[in-house]
């Protein structure tokens, strides 16, 4: 009994030591508040992505009382899905997920806009990636029709561009093609091992898995997207672009161009929960050390702090407003995304 009262003080003690550390992290000199950013595979891009973000926050820890992990995720929709449930901090997400959580689409539909949603800045374009096996007889994107398909797991963003680019092409995913919702991590392998004709990958270039998937013995390359398809895609909605992937990347696939698709960006997102001074740190030292966070993966070469507020739907969380206020940034900031 007395054990248990003991442990009892020890655990109001420690809560209220928390407390404090979430009001004012420089008076509690010894806690560290940890936080987690959700990401993707470990063979795409979000999950270096979120390695960069921690490495070049670590380095502070001490003087921040901040440390932040990383975690592997099914990608967009579940990071999206964590923040707002507070299993998560942080998130990448889709800026097209982005979009769709903060007006109620799609797999929001019927929950509705995600309104604790905020966004921070983005990352690297994203373009959606179709490989198929040379030996399928997939030559265009019409050709999908009757294959076999990994158009990503539920929790994945790539499911819905999938979905939004076949229904474009009048293919219908549930009737028209044997559609698997399998990770992105595990489609390399699939389609090397011929349990898949082709897949979708909504990811930055260079990336792991896509190496992998053009790396093999059965020979692949990508699906080329039509203009019939991208423009009435991109004309409806503000998320997406044409694009075109590089194949200097991937010396294994058979294309001898680049390939033309529709891309997205990715972005980083967090809840209005989250406070303010934490989201400030990580702000400011992402955007102090770009040049040093540049060179933690090649798929970031192209950002820049203007373009790096683009892409953007839900409204900028007040910490990273702060740093954007004291850097002059707030000048590239559209006024519909300070609330
Ligand atoms: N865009 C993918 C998704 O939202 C993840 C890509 C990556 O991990 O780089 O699920």
């Amino acid at each position: 009994m007395k054990r248990f009262k003991l442990g009892f003080l020890i655990g109001i003690v420690s809560v209220c030591f928390l407390a404090m550390g979430a009001m004012a992290p420089n008076t509690v000199s010894a806690k560290v508040t940890f936080v987690t950013i959700g990401t993707g595979g470990v063979t795409g891009v979000y999950y270096p992505t979120g390695g960069a973000i921690s490495k070049i926050v670590n380095k502070k820890s001490k003087q921040y009382h901040l440390k932040v992990t990383v975690e592997s995720t099914g990608g967009s929709v579940f990071n999206v899905n964590a923040i707002m449930a507070g299993d998560l901090e942080f998130g990448i997400v889709e800026s097209s997920r982005q979009y769709q959580a903060w007006h109620g689409e799609k797999e929001w539909a019927k929950k509705g806009p995600q309104k604790a949603l905020r966004s921070i800045c983005s990352f690297h374009p994203e373009s959606v990636t179709i490989v198929a096996g040379d030996d399928t007889g997939i030559n265009t994107f019409m050709d999908l029709k009757g294959k076999h398909i990994n158009i990503g797991n539920p929790g994945s963003g790539q499911r819905g561009e999938a979905i939004d680019m076949l229904t474009q092409a009048g293919i219908d995913w549930k009737k028209d093609i044997k559609a698997e919702g399998m990770k992105a991590v595990e489609s390399a392998q699939m389609l090397q091992d011929g349990r898949i004709d082709a897949f979708f990958y909504t990811v930055g270039h260079p990336n792991g898995s896509i190496k992998e998937a053009t790396a093999g013995k059965r020979k692949v390359h990508f699906v080329p997207v039509p203009d019939s398809i991208i423009m009435p895609l991109v004309k409806k909605h503000s998320y997406f672009a044409k694009a075109f992937i590089p194949i200097k990347f991937y010396p294994g696939a058979s294309n001898k161009s680049d390939v033309p698709t529709i891309a997205v960006k990715a972005t980083f997102c967090t809840s209005k929960k989250v406070p303010a001074w934490i989201v400030y740190d990580i702000t400011k030292e992402i955007f102090d050390n770009l040049e040093t966070f540049k060179k933690l993966h090649p798929a970031f070469g192209v950002l820049t702090k203007q373009n790096m507020l683009t892409g953007l739907t839900a409204p900028i969380h007040p910490g990273a407003l702060k740093y954007y206020k004291e850097s002059g940034l707030i000048k590239y900031i559209p006024k519909s995304l300070i609330k």
